[in-house]
C-alpha cells in the first residue's frame, strides 16, 4: 500500500524499475533543484542518487523519508551533486529507530578529498562542521556506512558491484569530470537497465566501451552545456557527445536533466545535435518527473 502511495506522489509505475528526477538542474539558481534522482523498483524508492540543493525538499514532496531507502550514491563531491547530505541525515535523525544507510561515493585526489574524509569533515565529532551530529559515524558499527568506489582509471570501464539484492543490482563506474573524481552508477532489475551518467566529458571512453550495445532502457544524461566553442567540454559533454554515448550504448530513452539556462538558451540546436547520431525518445527532465526504463524490444 506504501509502495503505491509513494509511487502515485511521483507519477512513477508501480511495476519496474523506474527513475524519478527529484532535481533537473545545474550548480546555478535558475529554478530547479539541484541534481537528485530516486531510483524506484516496483514503485518503491531504493535508492537517491546524488543529492544536490533542493533534495530534502523534494524527498519531502514526494513523500520519500530518507531513512527508508537503502542507500545514497554520490556522482562526484561538487556542492550541486552532495551540498544537501547533511541536512538528510538530518531529517533522517528523526527516525525511530535509529536509522541507519549506505553512502557510496569515489575516493579522493588532488583538491577532492575521498567520500569518507568528506563526511568526517561534516561529522567528525571534534572538529567536524556539524559535529552535533556525529552519532551517525560513532561506535564500532556506525550508522553511516560510507563505500568509497575507486575513480581513478576513467579509460578502464571497470564496473564496482555495491548492491547486489534479489530484486536489483547497483554497480558504479569511473567517469571523465576533468579533474574530480566522479562516478556513473548503472540499476539492473528484472531485465531492465537504468543508467544515470553523471556528469562526465566526451573522454570518459571507459563509459562508453564498458556500456556499448547494453542497449539500457534509460539513460540519464547532463544537459549541461551548449553545442559550439568557449564551453568547458572538458567537464561536461556537449550535446553532439550526449547523442553519440546514447547511440553507443543503444538507449531505449534519454532524459536530459542537469539541465542549465546557458544549455535550455540553446536548446532546437542540442535537440538537433543529439539527433545527429541518436534516433531514440528524448526528454527534457523536469523535478517530479518520473522516468521508466523500457525494457529492449
Ligand atoms: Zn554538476
Amino acid at each position: 500500500m506504501l509502495a503505491l502511495l509513494l509511487a502515485g506522489a511521483l507519477a512513477c509505475p508501480a511495476t519496474g524499475l523506474s527513475v524519478a528526477v527529484l532535481g533537473s538542474g545545474g550548480p546555478i539558481a535558475e529554478g530547479r533543484a539541484g541534481p537528485a534522482y530516486v531510483v524506484l523498483v516496483n514503485g518503491r524508492p531504493r535508492l537517491l542518487v546524488d543529492a544536490g540543493p533542493g533534495a530534502l525538499l523534494r524527498l519531502g514532496e514526494a513523500g520519500i523519508p530518507p531513512e527508508t531507502l537503502d542507500a545514497i550514491a554520490i556522482s562526484h563531491l561538487h556542492v550541486d551533486h552532495a551540498g544537501d547530505l547533511p541536512a538528510i541525515l538530518k531529517s533522517a535523525n528523526f527516525a525511530d529507530p535509529p536509522a541507519r544507510l549506505a553512502l557510496f561515493g569515489p575516493d579522493g585526489r588532488g583538491l577532492f578529498p575521498g567520500l569518507a574524509q568528506h563526511m568526517a569533515s561534516l561529522l567528525e565529532a571534534r572538529s567536524g562542521a556539524f559535529r552535533y551530529l556525529s552519532d551517525w559515524l560513532a561506535g564500532p558499527q556506525p550508522r553511516l556506512v560510507i563505500t568509497e568506489v575507486a575513480s581513478g582509471d576513467s579509460d578502464s570501464g571497470h564496473e564496482t558491484l555495491l548492491i547486489d539484492r534479489p530484486d536489483y543490482r547497483l554497480s558504479a563506474l569511473a567517469v571523465h569530470h576533468g579533474v574530480v573524481p566522479a562516478l556513473a552508477f548503472v540499476v539492473r532489475s528484472g531485465g531492465q537497465t537504468a543508467v544515470l551518467a553523471g556528469d562526465q566529458s566526451e573522454f570518459s571512453d571507459g563509459f562508453d566501451k564498458a556500456l556499448a550495445g547494453s542497449r539500457p532502457g534509460l539513460l540519464v544524461m547532463h544537459h549541461a552545456i551548449p553545442e559550439g566553442p568557449g564551453q568547458p567540454r572538458g567537464l561536461h559533454r556537449p550535446p553532439s557527445a550526449i547523442g553519440q554515448a546514447a547511440a553507443g550504448l543503444g538507449a531505449g530513452r534519454l532524459v536530459l536533466s542537469h539541465n542549465m539556462k546557458r544549455a535550455l538558451d540553446r536548446q532546437a540546436e542540442g535537440l538537433a545535435a543529439i539527433r545527429q547520431a541518436y534516433a531514440g525518445a528524448v526528454s527534457i527532465a523536469h523535478d517530479g518527473g518520473c522516468y521508466p526504463a523500457s525494457k529492449p524490444e
